[in-house]
């Protein structure tokens, strides 16, 4: 089958397949995605702006790709996911708290349902990256910071959610305390290559733990870089 290449509206002047952004939204829905908020927030922001030009033609497919840095950006599924369990039948958050930026992905994807996005990288120059890109597309309820995020951003708390894009081998104590009254932690756990997605709801000040799918992230790692 032919396919048509159409331009689609990114201020970088790339060009790629509408019909394969298409592609990736139906299969998200066929996983279980059904939150028509985190469906639209994807299909909005365009992740062929924030992958390498030499990886663009592949940033609708549904896999990780690398970023540099040994770093990587998630799978669109793991993100739609997350960006899920984070509303919990929500539409909107107010206040959430994202640790690993990264590309800056999950990020802007975190900004169409949030009235405000912090958001801690350790790795400079991802950082710089990720707030480049999320100026270039107008981006502006974001507010980025360089360093290192296991212990989050006491004074900008408590969040009603709280993204970890990195996984610990447990979710530090401190993360709970800034987590507001019926607020979400969404976060993987566990070690190298075993992990689990896990999320807590917080109710009466005690955070109750579910657990998702089995995941692979980059470790979270102390300091900065
Ligand atoms: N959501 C991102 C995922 C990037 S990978 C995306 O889709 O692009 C995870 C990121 O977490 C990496 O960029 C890594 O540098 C960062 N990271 C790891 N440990 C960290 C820490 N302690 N504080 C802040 N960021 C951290």
């Amino acid at each position: 089958m032919s396919e048509t290449i159409t331009p689609v509206n990114d201020r970088f002047g790339g060009f790629v397949s509408v019909r394969s952004r298409e592609r990736l939204l139906d299969g998200l829905r066929q996983k279980g995605i059904d939150n028509e908020c985190v469906l639209n927030a994807l299909a909005r922001v365009p992740r062929h702006d924030f992958v390498e030009e030499a990886l663009k033609s592949r940033a609708y497919e549904d896999t990780a790709l690398p970023i540099g840095y040994q770093q990587t950006i998630s799978q669109p599924y793991v993100v739609a996911l997350m960006t899920q369990l984070l509303l919990t039948g929500r539409d909107r958050l107010e206040r959430v708290l994202e640790i690993g930026t990264g590309s800056g992905f999950q990020t802007a994807v975190l900004a169409q349902v949030c009235a405000s996005v912090f958001s801690i990288e350790r790795i400079g120059a991802l950082a710089e990256l990720a707030h480049y890109r999320l100026e270039k597309l107008g981006i502006e309820n974001v507010s980025l910071r360089h360093g290192d995020g296991t212990n989050g951003w006491r004074t900008k708390g408590p969040f009603d959610g709280i993204m970890v894009t990195a996984a610990p081998n447990r979710v530090p104590d401190s993360l709970f305390a800034q987590l507001a009254e019926r607020g979400v932690l969404v976060a993987p756990e566990g070690s190298n290559r075993q992990q689990r997605l896990l999320y807590w709801v917080k109710k009466n000040g005690i955070a109750l733990r579910h657990q998702s799918i089995d995941v692979v992230f980059v470790p979270l790692q102390p300091g900065q870089a």
